[in-house]
């Protein structure tokens, strides 16, 4: 997937996670978010962020090449656990946890469009779950879409459910009163 729409779905993963309540919908979460889901292509000299910061880019790509170690789970779920006993629980549900939502909705977006090494340390096996859509072409536009639609739904969904809450503990209070 190209930059631009790691970004936008980057930014939608983190607008649908602060639905659910997990971070906090700000200007620095989203952002954040966006940066996130910039970060595992800091392994090539060819990607947004990689072509602005070429001292780590290009030795991460002679490295490791391009889709490997910073394609994995491991690397977000090792920065969770670095939060976590740094700064805490609550440091996941700050703009810390939205640059993690970001990054793992780099590594699943890239799992669709022609995979990564999304199991290492345990595999170095190149996993794909759909390998049809190719980077910057018309299918990952496609999938780009049919995914904005589904965390859009699961965004409604929550957004909704919290209203109803909400507006039923009003009336109950109102009752009350
Ligand atoms: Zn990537």
């Amino acid at each position: 997937m190209i930059g631009r729409s790691h970004i936008v779905l980057g930014v939608a993963s983190a607008i649908t996670a602060s639905s659910m309540g997990y971070v906090p919908l700000s200007f620095l979460s989203l952002c954040a978010a966006g940066l996130g889901s910039l970060a595992p292509d800091l392994d090539t000299e060819r990607s947004l962020l990689g072509c602005r910061m070429v001292w780590l880019s290009r030795p991460l790509s002679r490295l490791c090449g391009h889709r490997t170690v910073t394609h994995s789970f491991f690397v977000p779920l090792l920065i969770a656990w670095g939060l976590v006993h740094f700064q805490g629980m609550g440091s996941l549900h700050s703009p810390w946890g939205a640059f993690l939502v970001g990054y793992v909705s780099h590594i699943v977006a890239d799992l669709m469009t022609g995979g990564c090494w999304a199991l290492y340390p345990l595999s170095k096996n190149r996993v794909s779950l759909w390998p049809y859509a190719k980077t910057g072409s018309f299918r990952e536009y496609l999938l780009l879409v049919c995914c904005l639609g589904l965390l859009s739904c699961v965004t409604y969904h929550y957004l909704s459910r919290n209203l109803l809450h909400d507006g039923s503990r009003a009336s109950q209070h109102a009752f009350i009163a």
